[in-house]
């Protein structure tokens, strides 16, 4: 079990991580809107780039929307008393992993084998 101050310490991690998380994604609002098909304006290649800019830019969103999930429950978790415990077998996760990623919820020995 991680003490008081670590616990601390990562919550401050994971909320600064959040904020972060959260302002890329207000500044990526018009990168993910509809692309202008108007064929006029664009040709047909850039056309396409624009799709695939924006198809990226719409993934990248996604992959910072889970990330944000995960950082809510880890929060949650740090109020439960259940932060740092591996979910599968609630042995401690590492150290090291923990401050990679303050967002994991599972240790390396159970990461390896799913
Ligand atoms: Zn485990």
């Amino acid at each position: 079990m991680n003490s008081p101050k670590t616990l601390e310490q990562f919550k401050k991690l994971l909320l600064n991580r959040k904020k972060d998380l959260l302002s890329l994604s207000n500044q990526s609002v018009s990168a993910r809107s509809i692309v202008n098909l108007d064929q006029g304006v664009i040709g047909r290649l850039s056309r396409m780039d624009a799709i695939r800019a924006q198809a990226m830019a719409v993934e990248a969103e996604n992959r910072r929307q889970s990330e944000i999930s995960r950082i809510e429950i880890a929060l949650s978790r740090i109020s439960e008393q259940t932060y740092g415990l591996c979910i599968s077998c609630e042995e401690n996760i590492e150290k090291q992993r923990l401050q990679n990623d303050p967002s994991v919820a599972i240790c390396i020995n159970c990461a390896k084998n799913t």
